[in-house]
C-alpha cells in the first residue's frame, strides 16, 4: 500500500509543499509566499499550517517533513539569515496545529536524501551533495545515510573560508565559499540580470554570461577539491538553480577539481553530476524523512 507524506521546502521567496508517495512521486502541490522578517515566526508557522492543511484535506497523509535553510536541530531553526526563526520549536507547534507528526531538517539535508533515495546518489557509497541557490547548501551521504555531525549541524560547506581576506558574507565573516560559487556570486559577476536570465543568455552564447558561469564553476571546483580531500566520495551531486547551466558550470568545475585536488594523479577521478530531482528535491526529500526513509 502506498504511503503518503507532505514534504515542505521553506525557500527565500516561497513555501513549496507537495504530497509525495513513498516511491518519491509528487501527486499534488501547494505554495504560499514566504513571510518577510518583520512578520515574525508566527507568520512562518501560519504559512506552513496553510499549505499542509490544504494538501491534507484532499489526501490521506501520515506525516509531514519540512526542510528549512540554516542551522536546524531538534525541530528548531537555530539560525537562518533569511527567515525570522531563532530557536522556536517549529516542528512541535506545527504538529499540534495540523494533528500530524512533523519532522524538521536542513533543506540541503532533505534535498540530498531525495537524491539518495530516488535520484542521482542511489548507488553511491559516499556522496558529497552541494546545492547552489542564493548561497550554498551541503550534505554528505555515507551508505545512503546523512552524515549529520555531533550536533546535527554538519554540511555547512557554503561557509568554509576559501579566501581569508575575501568578500564579506551575511554570516559576518569574510571569504566564505558561497560568496564565490552561488547564484549570488553569478549575479555579482554578470550584473543586471537574475541567475536564470544569465543561464538562458549563456545558452544562447552570450560571452559575459558564459564567462560568469565559468568563473563560478572554477570556484565551485576549488571548493569541491577540498571536500574530496576531506571525504573521499565516489560521487559529487550538484543541485539548485545554478546547476541548470549544466556543462557551462560543471565542465569548468570538473577541470578545476582535477587541477586543485590533492594527489589527483594517484586517485580515481570523482564524477560530478547534476541532481536529477530538480526543484522537487527539497519536498521529495522532506517527505522521505517524514516517512522514516532517512
Ligand atoms: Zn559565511
Amino acid at each position: 500500500m502506498t504511503r503518503l507524506a507532505v514534504g515542505v521546502d521553506i525557500g527565500g521567496t516561497k513555501v513549496a509543499a507537495a504530497v509525495v508517495t513513498d516511491d518519491g512521486t509528487v501527486v499534488a502541490r501547494a505554495t504560499s509566499p514566504t513571510p518577510t522578517q518583520e512578520l515574525g515566526s508566527g507568520a512562518v508557522e501560519d504559512a506552513l499550517v496553510g499549505v499542509i492543511t490544504e494538501l491534507g484535506a484532499a489526501h490521506s497523509v501520515e506525516a509531514v517533513g519540512i526542510g528549512a535553510a540554516g542551522l536546524v536541530a531538534d525541530g528548531r531553526v537555530l539560525y537562518c539569515p533569511h527567515l525570522p526563526l531563532r530557536g522556536e520549536p517549529v516542528a512541535q507547534r506545527v504538529s499540534q496545529r495540523v494533528g500530524l507528526p512533523v519532522v524538521l531538517d536542513n533543506d540541503a539535508n532533505a534535498a540530498a536524501l531525495g537524491e539518495a533515495r530516488f535520484g542521482a546518489a542511489r548507488e553511491a557509497a559516499v556522496a558529497v551533495c552541494v546545492n547552489l541557490g542564493t548561497g550554498i547548501g551541503g550534505a554528505v551521504l555515507a551508505q545512503g545515510h546523512l552524515l549529520r555531525g555531533a550536533n546535527s549541524l554538519a554540511g555547512e560547506f557554503g561557509h568554509m573560508t576559501i579566501s581569508p581576506d575575501g568578500l564579506p558574507c551575511e554570516c559576518g565573516r569574510r571569504g566564505c565559499w558561497e560568496q564565490y560559487a552561488s547564484g549570488r556570486a553569478l549575479e555579482r559577476l554578470v550584473p543586471g540580470q537574475r541567475g536564470a536570465e544569465i543561464t538562458a543568455a549563456a545558452g544562447s552564447g552570450d560571452v559575459a554570461a558564459v564567462s560568469g558561469l565559468a568563473e563560478v564553476g572554477r570556484w565551485l571546483g576549488l571548493g569541491l577539491a577540498n571536500l574530496v580531500a576531506a571525504y573521499d566520495p565516489d560521487l559529487i551531486v550538484v543541485g539548485g538553480g545554478v546547476s541548470d547551466a549544466d556543462v557551462l558550470l560543471l565542465d569548468p568545475a570538473r577541470a578545476a577539481l582535477a587541477q586543485q585536488l590533492f594527489a589527483s594523479a594517484w586517485r580515481p577521478p570523482v564524477p560530478v553530476v547534476r541532481a536529477v530531482l530538480g526543484v522537487d528535491a527539497g519536498v521529495v526529500g522532506a517527505a522521505a524523512l517524514a516517512l522514516g526513509l532517512g
